[in-house]
């Protein structure tokens, strides 16, 4: 009886780390030696590319790529070759030491995207919600070019660009003023032909109207507001990001439509928007 429960707290352990660290769980490195050395692969099952920096020290091996390379691996790719490691001189024997090989989701040498798109407000036509945190925020968005909207719990959601879905978090009830919490966001990321990816947070327990692979457009319902997570009251956060190799998420800023013919380069906390259009 005793091993069994073991097994079962085992088995609901590893449930729950795949969740919290869903993406590392979808990929697979694969060595393969041969007679004149070896070679690593990796396959990736994750809909993002994933970016693998290599760092070995080999001994009697010619590795195909510099060490410290970059590597970006598309998703949803088998088998892809990383490295190739052949013997330098055949009478004797190879070895390497792993040194700090690190793996990034997303394509982290691509840096450029488009600082001019405009993003539609992503809440209902006819309705208006202050923000609540901008930019640079004291509350949760130090450093963060982030936006909360004051939003009832049940509030639509729109998508404020179109998109693929690659990530959705929606079974989550907790909420605290505790940056832990954060572990509890109901979410959804989309990710943009730029490579940028804009998250929305906070989601009711399953207000998420989305799933994971869906294409979405813009100014599509996605989901229902909520107050889950690291969140005190009811609103909607959202930012836009890149992975890059220096702090790994770095979020950027972002144009809105705020009205029919009308442009506004950075939401302003406290001010009210109405989406007209
Ligand atoms: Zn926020």
């Amino acid at each position: 009886m005793k091993n069994i429960i073991v097994i079962i707290i085992c088995f609901f352990l590893n449930i729950s780390f795949a969740q919290k660290d869903d993406w590392k769980t979808k990929y697979e490195q694969k060595w393969e030696n041969y007679d004149n050395g070896t070679k690593l692969s990796v396959t990736n099952n994750n809909l993002l590319s994933i970016t693998y920096k290599i760092d070995y020290n080999p001994v009697n091996l010619k590795a195909s790529i510099p060490n410290g390379t970059y590597v970006v691996i598309p998703g949803k790719t088998k088998d892809f070759l990383i490295v190739d490691f052949t013997k330098i001189d055949s009478k004797k024997g190879w070895k390497f030491n792993k040194g700090n090989t690190l793996v990034y989701l997303g394509d982290i040498t691509d840096t450029d995207y488009d600082e001019d798109y405009v993003y539609d407000l992503p809440f209902e036509k006819g309705t208006s919600f202050k923000v609540a945190q901008g930019y640079n925020g004291d509350i949760s968005h130090q450093d963060k070019f982030a936006l909360d909207f004051d939003m009832p719990v049940g509030t639509k959601v729109f998508a404020c660009r179109e998109g693929l879905v690659v990530e959705v978090v929606r079974n989550n009830t907790k909420n605290c003023g505790k940056p832990s919490c954060a572990d509890y966001n109901n979410l959804i990321k989309i990710l943009h032909s730029d490579g940028t990816i804009m998250q929305y947070l906070h989601f009711r327990k399953n207000g998420v109207r989305v799933k994971v692979g869906q294409t979405v457009e813009k100014g599509q319902h996605i989901g229902f507001s909520g107050n889950v997570g690291w969140s005190t009251g009811p609103h909607l956060h959202i930012d836009l990001y890149l992975t890059d190799k220096e702090n790994n998420y770095k979020t950027l800023k972002t144009s809105f439509k705020t009205d029919e013919n009308d442009i506004t380069k950075e939401l302003k906390h406290k001010v009210t928007y109405t989406k007209s259009y």
